[in-house]
């Protein structure tokens, strides 16, 4: 009689986010095989999408092909593929162009997508900023807006060169800041007949303050930077409707504004709608403290997607950290358990909440308390998400890249190449 092989335990890893990529590294070695699906074929560092939508960084220092992630993993297999569904009693994930998979254990690292609030107009005419194709967009549609009021004059005064930033929180004040640094030191010397108070940048808050998360020193630091780099800062205010020249706001107020950027709202990818599992806030997925789904021991939820509690008052932000470490945590869970052990609570290691505000400023607070702000800040902030991006090479790249804008205030991917070079000749004419 033939030798029939067992087969070994299928981990099927949903997402190649941070989460999902920390999960599948962590299954090195271990005697399983795993499925990396992502509907993209390319892992995206979301915390550099500004930077990309600013023309600092070129697309491929910000997204890294997923399957050269995994050259070295022998027992990892990557789809591009889009789940729509997982019949989590059945263990069967469905998508859109492959066969359903069954697994034996399955890792939910979907991320979050944004939210709009039921905001009048935005989901029409908002430039959110979640994903590569969204930093892309706002990179083109700002630099043809500048392209379009150098032709035309007129629509200088109609708001084509001003932005509004909707959110003070870091992906709001980051992408502000980053804009304020374009238009301030390059576009206006690109474009000199503009003068810088004609290109408005105006962010947008609704509570009392930016960066609601850091204490008021840092948040008043934040403030002061933004308003000498040239931006309106307005809290306590929010947008009512959206238009594709103009903004409203619920004071009444209206902003001529051909470009809004959204970075006021997330919630977890809808597809946990389809687990019949009661939701958090933002609908997260609650886990234990191993990170597994209630009732589903065979189940991670890691990343944006999961309502991490370290106590009832302390719920995990959505951040790069803590989704690389959880879903490092559960790969490394998944393994105990193929290999007979009991599961492990993940322990968050944190090395600071920080965001940045431009070249130079940035603001970091340390768990118990210590604050830094400014240049040190901002070196800071290089060296953690450095060590974030995915591979040495995509590290080499940002540093040349940050070094040389460092050096030379130069942007030199602003250039808009037209998508369908067919159309320009007449091909099939
Ligand atoms: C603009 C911005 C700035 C940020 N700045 C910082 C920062 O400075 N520091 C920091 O620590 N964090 C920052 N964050 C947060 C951080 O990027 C997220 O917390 C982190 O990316 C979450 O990782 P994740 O793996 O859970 O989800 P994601 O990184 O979102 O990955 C989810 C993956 O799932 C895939 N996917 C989604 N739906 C499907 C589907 N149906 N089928 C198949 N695949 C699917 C997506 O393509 C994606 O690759 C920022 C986020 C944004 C948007």
């Amino acid at each position: 009689m033939a030798d029939v092989q067992p087969r070994r335990p299928r981990v099927v890893v949903l997402g190649g986010g941070f989460a999902g990529i920390g999960a599948a590294r962590a299954l090195k070695g271990a005697d399983v095989d795993v499925v990396v699906v992502d509907k993209n074929n390319f892992h995206t560092f979301q915390p550099l999408l500004y930077q990309v939508a600013t023309d600092l960084l070129e697309t491929t220092a910000v997204g890294h092909a997923l399957r050269d992630l995994f050259h070295e993993q022998p027992n990892v297999t990557v789809h591009q593929a889009t789940a729509t569904g997982i019949d989590l009693d059945a263990r069967e994930v469905r998508f859109e162009e492959i066969e359903p998979l069954r697994y034996d254990y399955l890792v939910l690292g979907l991320g979050a997508v944004v939210t709009f609030f039921g905001t009048e107009g935005a989901a029409g005419h908002a430039f959110p900023m979640y994903t590569l194709a969204d930093a892309e967009r706002l990179r083109r549609h700002v630099l043809e807006r500048w392209e379009a009021a150098d032709r035309d004059p007129s629509l200088v005064a109609d708001g084509a060169l001003d932005v509004v930033v909707v959110g003070g929180g870091p992906t709001g004040v980051e992408s502000v800041g980053a804009l304020a640094e374009l238009y301030r030191e390059i576009l206006t010397k690109d474009f000199p007949r503009v003068r810088p108070e004609d290109a408005k940048l105006t962010i947008v808050e609704a509570g009392p303050t930016l960066f609601s998360m850091f204490k008021p020193k840092l948040q008043e630091y934040t403030r002061r930077t933004l308003e000498d780099r040239g931006v309106e800062v307005v809290v306590g205010d929010a947008v009512s409707s959206v238009a594709p020249t103009r903004v409203t706001l619920k004071s009444g107020r209206v902003l001529n504004a051909h470009t809004l950027v959204w970075g006021a709202g997330l919630q977890a990818n809808p597809i946990v709608a389809s687990l019949g599992l009661e939701l958090e806030r933002g609908h997260r997925v609650r886990v234990e403290s191993d990170l597994t789904v209630p009732e589903h021991p065979e189940v991670f939820a890691v990343g944006d997607i999961a309502w991490i509690a370290e106590s009832p008052e302390s719920v995990l932000p959505q951040l790069g950290s803590v989704a690389l470490q959880s879903g490092a945590c559960a790969g490394e869970n998944v393994a105990r358990l193929v290999g007979g052990k009991a599961t492990k609570p993940f322990e968050y290691k944190d090395k600071g909440t920080m965001a940045t505000i431009g070249r130079g400023a940035a603001v970091v607070q340390f768990r118990h308390g210590r604050t830094m702000k400014g240049k040190a800040a901002f070196l800071a902030w290089g060296a953690v998400h450095l060590a974030l991006l995915s591979t040495g090479e995509d590290r080499a790249k940002a540093m040349v890249d940050w070094t040389w804008a460092g050096f030379s205030h130069e942007r030199p991917g602003r250039i808009t190449v037209p998508t369908d070079d067919r159309d320009e000749v007449g091909v099939g004419a």
